[in-house]
């Protein structure tokens, strides 16, 4: 009985949103809505919270308006405690509401509640869409720490990795380009000297793992600022990093660091420091932006710090000797990097 009941009511469902959207749409529907409950077996009780009383098939009433209002009430009811997410008091609700009537005054009514059937499938269609778009911009994830931060400091992470997405596509495409374009072996070799097979490979591999993971995967961020956790109980570092002697605690005057020799495949973990918060720009060289790159060439290619400044970077390059360490020197990584801002478009809060 229960099953006839439910899968009667997911038919008025699928009737419901075709009748405004076309059969294939009504067919989703119905089986969005199947599927919700086969994803969830703890729902049940479904026989009596979708009872309206009478139910004795379709014909239950010797009223058709009253029987057809009754099956789309249903349906309602159904699509409301799944795909619209309300729990069984919330459907009780609902159906507390309705109204029990025949003739036109049924037709009103079915009219309304199929119109609300369409609405709650809708809403379900657009968050599913939302959830299944492939994502361009890795999504930082911001650490419990982040409540001692400032709510500025909080919002400008999210601008600041999409424009470090932006500047690292530019930077890709740009130094795709040396080999066909003057301006882009000039950059190239500003940073990292004179063009070299070897040393080129070596930025573009460089640059390449930070662009799969800033510009596709979720890396962690934790504040390291002012006020940040100093105890133990309070510590959000993750247990993987601690039981390495890593503990990540306290606030930090560093730009920001990260643990190179402990990693997790497939996990990324940045701490953010005071001069993050307090100097970093969100444009133009030394940007919010620009650190994440220079913290995440350490992660994914464990560079060093051999030099830090734009000035020392340049002459790096320039050195004898210079340029095979500045293909390892975080901070070339992040002027080169930055040198593209003028191509960015982000817009921070
Ligand atoms: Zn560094």
């Amino acid at each position: 009985m229960t099953k006839d009941r439910v899968r009667d009511a997911a038919s008025y469902v699928q009737r419901a949103v075709a009748q405004g959207e076309g059969g294939n749409e009504g067919n989703r529907a119905k089986k969005a809505v199947l599927d919700f409950l086969k994803a969830h077996p703890e729902i049940t009780g479904l026989d009596h919270l979708l009872s309206l009383g009478g139910y004795r098939g379709p014909k239950a009433f010797h009223d058709e308006d009253k029987t057809e209002m009754r099956q789309y009430q249903r349906a309602l009811l159904l699509i409301e405690r799944t795909l619209g997410g309300k729990t069984d008091d919330q459907v009780a609700v609902i159906k507390a509401h309705f109204v029990s009537t025949t003739g036109t005054k049924a037709q009103t009514e079915t009219n309304r509640v199929v119109i609300e059937i369409r609405s709650v499938y809708s809403r379900w269609r657009d968050k599913h869409a939302r959830d299944l778009k492939p994502r361009t911009v890795g999504e930082p994830i911001l650490a419990p720490s982040f409540e001692y931060a400032t709510s500025l400091a909080k919002n400008n992470i999210g601008p600041a990795f999409a424009r470090a997405s932006q500047l690292l596509t530019h930077a890709w495409m740009g130094i795709m380009r040396v080999g066909l374009d003057a301006n882009e072996k000039k950059r190239l070799e500003k940073w990292f000297g004179t063009y070299e097979k070897g040393r080129y490979d070596k930025v573009r591999a460089t640059l390449k793992s930070v662009f799969d993971v800033v510009c596709a995967k979720s890396v962690t961020v934790y504040y390291r600022g002012t006020g940040a956790p100093s105890t133990a109980l309070e510590n959000d570092t993750p247990d993987f990093l601690r039981n390495e002697g890593a503990l990540g605690l306290g606030p930090t005057t560093a730009y920001g660091y990260v643990y190179p020799g402990v990693t997790k495949t497939g996990e990324w973990h940045v701490f953010l420091g005071k001069a993050f918060f307090a100097d970093a720009s969100r444009h133009g060289r030394d940007s919010l932006s620009g650190v994440i790159i220079h913290e995440m060439t350490h992660l994914t290619k464990k560079t060093q710090d051999h030099v830090y400044g734009a000035g020392p970077c340049e002459t790096l390059a320039k050195e004898v000797g210079g340029p095979a360490k500045a293909v390892e020197n975080a901070d070339s990584y992040e002027y080169y990097c930055e040198s593209f801002q003028s191509s960015v478009t982000t817009k921070f809060g």
